[in-house]
Formats: structure tokens, sequence, C-alpha cells
């Protein structure tokens, strides 16, 4: 029996495990894109299942590099200076969500979010297939520097006390592990237990031609509106426009006009980040490899490589700049000396980011039928499917399976939802469960 209809606005990671996840649920779903599903940021990241994750880029750490990170010209980290009457407020909300408290609240949702996406990839890989894109090889990181082996060994650190699967390697032991790299390694940490989908873009068509097996509707338009009452939603497209009885905003680094005039706080960014497909004669890695000295990956990805770089704070349709990326090409030959660098194809795509890191799963605050998921920033692949089934569990009235409170619409980044007042003996506030 139907539980009623739902429109989803948005068909990345993250729309579309929603969709599949709520017809699973016994929803009737329309799906909206004004493009084809999983061609936006989903398409081109670097498709790490990043369950291990334990950090958020909001933290002491990060702001005492900030001004140094922001002014070398090789810092993966840019900002766009003419963009900054429109990203300042991000920055300054960033800036304070890097105070201890906030940081260390971002890092235990986003360890705990992480931890179940792998559960929910694996439903969504059972019954939409695929599986052979998936492999769980893990991802290795690697230092050249103290500075940034210091910096890997606080990684490591953190994946200890959160109990993850992981190998501390010193340069022998990275040779062993990915013998097509140069010698120039003095450390490298192996996340035992993360995935990699060979071009995610791919993958989710496929997850999307399912959907529609299953009864879904798929509609290219442009919502430009979203409106609820008590009792229905709409959203008002360029052609069309689509009622239902709940609606879910999952639009990616294009959800903040839309949230914001439903109420949300919560400033959005677009963190842009660029990858070069460099086709091979053969495979050099087993592996995806994060090279922390320069702040790229290299993930293997069919018979190319894929390069991503770069953390972009600038405006969502401003020009590309590709020569930072396309002048890696001597350190990719340095770190793989049988590479070859000829690029195929590039990209460029925004992360949709918030200040805390974290993405908001909640809610509208004007609006409690419209369900915001959005903000998913580095992450948004590895979270798609779970934030699918978050959203499932409070369409159905089920209680969340993990305190969602620090991914409120409401929150104000920068303020732990933790903080606790104290006036006369008199407690307020809720103290956080993570
Ligand atoms: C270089 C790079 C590397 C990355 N590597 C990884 C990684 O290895 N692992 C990981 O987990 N994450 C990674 N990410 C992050 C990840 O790609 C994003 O967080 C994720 O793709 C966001 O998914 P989404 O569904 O929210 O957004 P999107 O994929 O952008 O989907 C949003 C959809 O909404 C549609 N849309 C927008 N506005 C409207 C509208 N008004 N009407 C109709 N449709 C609309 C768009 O067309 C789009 O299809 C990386 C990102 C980058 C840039």
């Amino acid at each position: 029996m139907s539980r009623g209809s739902v429109v989803v606005v948005g068909a990345g990671a993250v729309g579309l495990g929603c969709a599949l996840f709520l017809q699973a649920d016994g929803w009737e779903v329309t799906l909206i894109d004004r493009g084809e599903p999983g061609q936006a940021t989903s398409y081109g990241n670097a498709g790490i299942l990043s369950v291990q994750s334990v950090t958020t880029l909001n933290s002491p750490e990060t702001l005492k590099r900030l001004p140094s990170l922001l002014l070398s010209s090789t810092s993966p980290l840019r900002l766009r200076w003419r963009d900054l009457p429109a990203t300042a407020p991000w920055l300054w909300a960033f800036a304070r969500a890097c105070a201890p408290a906030v940081a260390a609240q971002s890092s235990a949702t986003q360890t705990a979010l992480a931890r179940e996406a792998a559960t929910a990839w694996r439903i969504l890989l059972q019954r939409c297939g695929g599986a052979e894109r998936v492999s769980w090889p893990g991802w290795l990181k690697l230092a050249e520097g103290a500075g940034e082996v210091a910096e890997l060994d606080r990684e490591r650190r953190r994946l200890e006390a959160a109990g993850h699967r992981h190998a501390w390697l010193d340069a022998a032991g990275v040779a062993a592990l990915e013998p097509g790299l140069g010698p120039r390694f003095a450390a490298g940490l192996w996340l035992e237990d993360d995935g990699q989908i060979d071009r995610p873009g791919e993958l989710l068509r496929r997850f999307a031609a399912r959907f529609v097996a299953a009864g879904g509707r798929v509609v290219v338009d442009e919502v430009r509106d979203l409106h609820a009452t008590e009792r229905a939603v709409a959203a008002v497209g360029g052609a069309a426009t689509y009622r239902g009885d709940r609606a879910v905003l999952a639009a990616g680094p294009w959800s903040g006009p839309l949230a914001r005039r439903l109420g949300a706080r919560v400033p959005l960014v677009a963190e842009r980040g660029y990858h070069l497909m460099l086709p091979q004669a053969a495979p050099l890695l087993a592996r995806p490899i994060f090279d922390a000295r320069h702040g790229f990956v290299l993930a293997p990805m069919g018979d190319a490589l894929r390069l991503t770089w770069g953390a972009e704070i600038a405006r969502l349709d401003a020009p590309p700049d590709e020569r930072p990326i396309r002048g890696l090409g001597a350190e990719v030959r340095r770190l793989l000396p049988e590479a070859a660098t000829t690029v195929a194809a590039s990209w460029l795509g925004a992360r949709p980011s918030t200040p805390d890191g974290l993405p908001v799963i909640a809610p509208a605050p004007r609006a409690p039928r419209v369900t915001l998921a959005y903000g998913h920033g580095h992450l948004g692949l590895t979270l798609g499917p779970l934030t699918g089934r978050l959203v499932a569990d409070r369409l159905a009235g089920r209680p969340d399976p993990m305190p969602l409170e620090a991914c409120a619409a409401t929150r104000r980044p920068g303020r732990p939802t933790a903080v606790i007042f104290r006036k006369k003996g008199l407690a307020r506030g809720r103290r956080s469960e993570l």
C-alpha cells in the first residue's frame, strides 16, 4: 500500500539515495532534475567511499594554517578573492566552526554518519546491481616531510580512537603495498575499510534506471520554488508544478536559495574541485592514494587514473581555472614514474559545503513537509545512500537511528549544539549524545 507521494528535487548521489529508500518504503516518488541523474557534482568526484572518515575540514589546526594555506600559490585551498563579498559570511562562520568544541562535534557526527554509510551502500547495490563497480581496497594517504607525517599521525590516532582498521606504513611498507609508487614517501596511512567506485556517474545512472524500472518517475525540469501547506507540497518547475504529500530538497550546491526561503540558516558555499582523466596503458594503482604534500588524489578508474584536486571557495558560476591542476603533471610522474599524463577529459564540480562540515538532514523550519538533505561537502558520494535511509526513517515516523541534532537546519555553525547555559543554577539547552 502506498504511503503517499514524495517529490524529490535533485538527482545526485543524495537525491537518488532518498528516492530509492523512499520508494522501497512504499512512497510514490517523483524525482526532478534539470539534467540527467547523477551527472552533476556526483559525477566527477574521486569515487572514494570514505566510510572511515573521522574529521571535517573545520578544526583548530586548519584555522592556524589558514593564512599560509590561502596565500600559498600551490595550496589546494584557494579563495577566489573577487568572490569575497558573496563568500565572506560563509568564511566567517567557517572560522568560528574551527573552535575546538565545534570541531569535536563535527568530527564525532561525521564519524558516526560515515560508519553507517557502507551498510546503506550495500543495500542499494544489492537492489540496483552495479557491485562490479565497487571495491573495498582501502585508501592510502602518503606523507613526505615531517609536517605531513605529523598530520597523518594525528589522523592515525583518531582512527585508533574510533576503532577503525588501519595500518601505519614505513617507506618499505608503502612500496610493498603499491609497487608502482616512486620511493619518495616517508610514511603511509592505509585506511583499510574504505571503498572505491569506478566512475560514480555510470553507477548512479544505473541506480536511476532501476528506480524507474521499479515504478519511479524521473522528470527533467528546473525547480524554481517549493511551497508547502499543512497538507501538501508543490514544486514549481519551469514546465509544470509537481504536487505531493511531502518533498525532499537535495539539490546539492544549488540548494541554498530554496532552503533559505524555507527557513534554513546554515550557510552553503561552493567548494570547487577539479578532475583530469589520465588514460594508462596498464593499471598502476590498486587503490586511491592521497598525496598530502600537494593535496591531490589519484584514483584508478577503468583504464585511466582520475586526478582530483582543489578546494576553491568561489561563486558557483565563476569560470574554471584549470592551470593549477594541469600544473601537477610533473608531481604525478614523480609519484608514479610509469604514469602517462596525457589528459583525456577535464571537469569542474562544486562540493556543497557547510561551515561545520556537516550536512543538513532535517525538516525545513518553515515547511515541515519539506525535508532538507544537502550540504554533504567532501562526503556526498559516501553519505548519499545513508542520507536516503535517514530521510525515509523520518518520513515513516521511525526514530532516528543516530543523533542528528548536529545536522539541524536551524543550527548556527560556529556554536556547538551541545552548549550548556548556566545561570543562577539553571541549565538550558541539551547536551549532545555524540
Ligand atoms: C573534486 C571532488 C572530489 C570529490 N571526491 C569525493 C569522494 O571521493 N567521496 C565522496 O564521498 N565525495 C566526494 N566529493 C563530494 C561529492 O561529490 C559531493 O558531496 C556530492 O556529489 C554531492 O551530491 P549531491 O547529490 O548533494 O549534489 P549533486 O550531485 O550536485 O546533485 C544535485 C542535483 O540537483 C540538480 N539540481 C540543482 N538545482 C536544481 C533545480 N533547481 N531543479 C532541478 N534540479 C536541480 C542538479 O542538476 C544535480 O543533478 C568530491 C567532490 C569534488 C568536487
